[in-house]
């Protein structure tokens, strides 16, 4: 995977005009730059004669997802507390259920360390530990689980007494079922005269979640976020669950840990919000966090307070990374600082050369090229200008300098900016390069164009841009393949 056309075509003994042009007469546009897909690559391994092996990148990298340390000891595992997700319909009760919970679970002395709304904490039943944690929605959950990050042992799909399964809820349940993780519903709003558990039942039954009480397998538990009704029963059935699921982790070896949430904070910095799945995150840990790095200067735990550590799905914020990680990465603590520096230096600089790749796509260098093999026909354009004045002459004159074999194609010629609509434009026609006389795309338009990877030359001299055209048409501009 990840391996550019230029490499490719070195690492074969063959240019990268031949693996340019073998692509291209199947109709793939690639430049030299560009990472090759996996079915680019196997065309091309068939063309060629060769067997190609595709093996990750990042492999050298990624290993530190299963470090453990050194200090790995079997011995030392032991039961760790489930970490539970509520899920459901928006106005089911989620928020306040996760308010009620924390507020009837917690003392009053320590709650009175909260000092934001954290939705993301443990709390203690029976002697044993329960930690919730809140995610943006089931989207972002299966966003998170895509990228490999599962935080979830079991899930509670909240829904309302009084106003059954809706649209959201049965998205819930597809997530849910998707993570394979056990499923408890909680029938919320139970105070409500107006509460239909059995309709509920009912409903869920539909979705292949049957009630025990009616034969199935599914635990059913009417609660109330509003008076607290339920909940002990709740929190004695997720006990349930976690032990036959038997969580088991090590508190000695280096944390592990998922950032359920971060942001960049005045004074602070980046901040980690994080879940710990495996070992003891303490300050002073080296810590590695997709492409950020750094030494862990402060933990908060999950009320807001100074902690020197965070133990087994334990949850709080962390500083001391040198970027804001994305939610979802994984943070590794490991032995030394180069090595967290290293990890995350080559992964930066992998994801940067692919955002590069991207945008070089078709160049107007390149497009050259192409038509100096004789490989194009035709230079499809855009053009954008300030006046209708110079609009006309720049069009007139392009298409004027077409010659036998290749011509310029004006597919779209306006006064104005250079708009997002005029990049859907580009991007549905091969090759399409954006011309602008005397306007510029918008910051978020260059950022599309890039990601896209479509060219948008600006100028502001009409023989500047008439030129570049001209150079490009006979095949002459500095061609880089
Ligand atoms: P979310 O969108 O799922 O997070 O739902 P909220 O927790 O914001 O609750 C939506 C509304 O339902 C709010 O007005 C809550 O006060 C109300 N609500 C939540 N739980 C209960 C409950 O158990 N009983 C009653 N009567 N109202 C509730």
């Amino acid at each position: 995977e990840d391996i550019r056309v230029y490499e490719f075509a070195e690492a074969c003994g063959k240019s990268p005009a031949e693996v340019i042009t073998v692509l291209f007469s199947l109709g793939m546009m690639v430049t030299k730059n560009d990472f090759l897909k996996q079915d680019e690559l196997e065309i091309l391994g068939e063309e060629f004669g060769i067997e190609v092996t595709v093996k990750d990148a990042l492999e050298d990298v990624n290993y530190v997802e299963d470090y453990l340390g050194e200090d790995i000891d079997e011995g030392s595992y032991v039961t760790r507390p489930p970490v539970v997700t509520i899920m459901g319909h928006v106005d089911h009760g989620k928020t306040s259920l996760l308010d009620k919970i924390r507020s009837s679970k917690i003392a009053a002395a320590e709650a009175g360390g909260i000092t934001q709304h954290i939705t993301s904490y443990t709390v203690t039943k029976n002697g044993q530990k329960i930690t919730f944690v809140d995610t943006p929605g089931h989207a972002a959950f299966s966003a998170m689980r895509a990228r490999g990050a599962n935080v979830t042992d079991i899930i509670i799909i909240v829904v309302a007494a009084d106003d059954g399964v809706k649209t959201q809820t049965e998205e819930v349940i597809s997530h849910a079922k998707a993570s394979g993780c056990p499923i408890i519903v909680a029938m919320n709003k139970m105070d409500k005269e107006t509460a239909n558990p059995d309709m509920v039942k009912a409903q869920m039954a539909e979705h292949d979640l049957t009630p025990v009480d009616w034969g199935g397998d599914t635990e059913f538990i009417g609660v109330s976020a509003k008076t607290g009704a339920g909940i002990d029963e709740l929190l004695e059935n997720i006990l349930i669950q976690a032990e036959l699921l038997e969580l088991k982790a090590d508190p000695t070896a280096k944390a592990k840990a998922t950032v359920i949430e971060s942001s960049l904070e005045k004074g602070r910095g980046p901040v980690a919000n994080i879940i710990v799945q495996n070992g003891t995150l303490r300050i002073g840990d080296n810590i590695v966090c997709d492409t950020t790095f750094g030494r862990v200067k402060a933990i908060t735990d999950d009320s807001g307070r100074a902690v020197k550590e965070l133990g087994l799905s334990e949850t709080g914020t962390v500083l001391g990374l040198n970027e804001v990680p994305t939610t979802g990465s994984f943070m590794v603590a490991m032995d030394s600082d180069k090595e967290v520096r290293d990890i995350a230096t080559t992964r930066a600089e992998h994801a940067r050369a692919k955002e590069l790749s991207k945008s070089t796509k078709v160049s107007l260098e390149e497009m050259s090229g192409l038509i100096a093999e004789g490989k194009i026909k035709q230079l499809p354009v855009i053009i954008k200008a300030d006046v209708g004045g110079s609009l006309e002459a720049i069009k007139g004159s392009l298409e004027k300098i077409a010659n036998d074999e290749v011509k310029v194609k004006v597919i779209h010629a306006a006064v104005g900016g250079i708009t997002e609509s005029d990049l859907i434009l580009a991007g549905a026609s091969d090759g399409c390069i954006i011309l602008g006389f005397n306007v510029r795309p918008t910051g978020s338009v260059k950022a599309k164009a890039k990601a896209d990877g479509i060219t948008i030359n600006t100028y502001s001299i009409i023989y500047d841009l008439i030129d570049d055209i001209k150079d490009a048409l006979s095949g002459m501009m500095s061609a880089v393949i």
